[in-house]
């Protein structure tokens, strides 16, 4: 216990190292260029018998700092004043020809130094200083870019899966250049974002399985009771011009609704976003809520959307995170289905078929008369 406590000071001065025992490791930031070493130091801060290693600018190994480089009287405080000039005379022995390389990449550990903006996003680097990751950007909060050291290839982000944004982002070679691209991006994805809050704060959504991240560029929600609308945003830059609204439910409501929301679409209003049009079109004050929300009745009547359980395979989510919504026609019959179930069912029909990628087949309950589009609940 002593030993932390011999350490602590240590420690405030470098904040960047975890001790634990004799043995520190970390990364530290000097004249705003960061150093990543590894210490056994059992007679701390004294160095005898200690054992020290620093990761030099690209290498994948630590290098071990050898006694003749030290001075005797050195403690560990001395050391850590001399890493600069210490991690210059190993770096040159390593590697006396890449004089360029090395300034490549203290260019990078520079540029992460300068790159810190606490008001702006939040930076971490991993214990092993081979992964950088911006998260909680101002006013975007729940996004996210996580970048491979040295060679900033994306290992992960937060902006929606429908666009190679990998491929747009690695053409800049510069850290400071990818991040402030990825904050544009940000911006000019607010509509896009925008759009679906509105339908996440006031809908059941039921797919994506909620909580729904920032990659989805599709909803499933309820809009009556057997029925539900899927929305997608197939381009994030143009929300409203590349977006489809399909309606999924028993054969009779859908053509019903249909027609209800072509005629809509013609009217649509560029002032409100996509959730308040859907109200309109549809002629409805809200939609209904997920269950226990104390919003469940819709147009007077009571909105029975609870849980039921796919009378298939009698559960209720699948590890795709899908759930049972597809019903028959027949209006007696209350069972529901998972797409994924039911495609199964049909294809053990000898008399189901598909016609403009709606599949028609009978309900395994009741026989009656059962059409979806499993394109349009699977394919994501
Ligand atoms: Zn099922
Ligand atoms: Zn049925």
């Amino acid at each position: 216990m002593t030993e932390s406590r011999e350490w602590d000071d240590f420690l405030l001065r470098y904040p960047g190292i975890i001790v634990s025992g004799s043995n520190a490791r970390g990364t530290v930031k000097l004249n705003g260029k960061w150093y990543r070493l590894k210490v056994m130091c059992p007679h701390f801060p004294k160095l005898q018998e200690a054992r020290l290693e620093l990761l030099l600018p690209q290498q994948v190994k630590f290098t071990k700092i050898r006694k003749e480089d030290l001075e005797v009287d050195w403690t560990l405080y001395d050391l850590m004043k001399h890493l600069p000039q210490l991690q210059q005379k190993y770096s040159d022995k390593a590697n006396p020809n890449a004089k360029s390389l090395e300034i490549t990449d203290s260019n990078i550990y520079s540029e992460i130094a300068a790159l810190y903006a606490p008001q702006d996003y939040q930076l971490e680097l991993n214990d092993a200083c081979s992964l950088l990751r911006f998260s909680k950007f101002a006013g975007y909060e729940r996004h996210y870019l996580q970048v491979a050291l040295p060679t900033l290839r994306i290992t992960a982000h937060s902006l929606p899966d429908c666009v190679p944004w990998e491929e747009q982002l690695q053409k800049y070679e510069n850290l400071s250049a990818m991040v402030q691209q990825f904050r544009n991006y940000l911006q000019d994805l607010r509509p896009f974002y925008g759009n679906f809050a509105d339908i996440d704060e006031l809908c059941y959504v039921v797919q994506p399985k909620p909580p729904v991240s920032t990659k989805h560029n599709w909803r499933l929600f309820v809009l009556r009771e057997r029925v539900f609308i899927k929305l997608v945003l197939s381009d994030p830059f143009a929300p409203i011009g590349s977006m489809s609204v399909q309606i999924i439910g028993p054969t009779q409501a859908v053509e019903e609704l249909r027609r209800t929301l072509s005629d809509g679409l013609s009217e649509w209003d560029v002032e409100l976003d996509i959730h308040k049009n859907l109200l309109r079109i549809f002629d409805i004050c809200y939609f209904p809520m997920p269950p226990g929300s104390g919003w469940m009745e819709v147009d007077g009547e009571v909105n029975t959307t609870e849980q039921k359980f796919c009378n298939i395979c009698y559960s209720y989510q699948l590890e795709e995170g899908e759930i049972p919504i597809v019903s028959c026609d027949n209006p007696q019959c209350t069972l529901v289905y998972h797409a994924a179930c039911l495609k199964e069912w049909f294809n053990t029909l000898t008399d189901g078929m598909d016609f403009l990628s709606v599949s028609f087949g009978t309900c395994p309950f009741c026989k009656t008369k059962l059409s979806t589009s499993f394109a349009e609940l699977l394919a994501n």
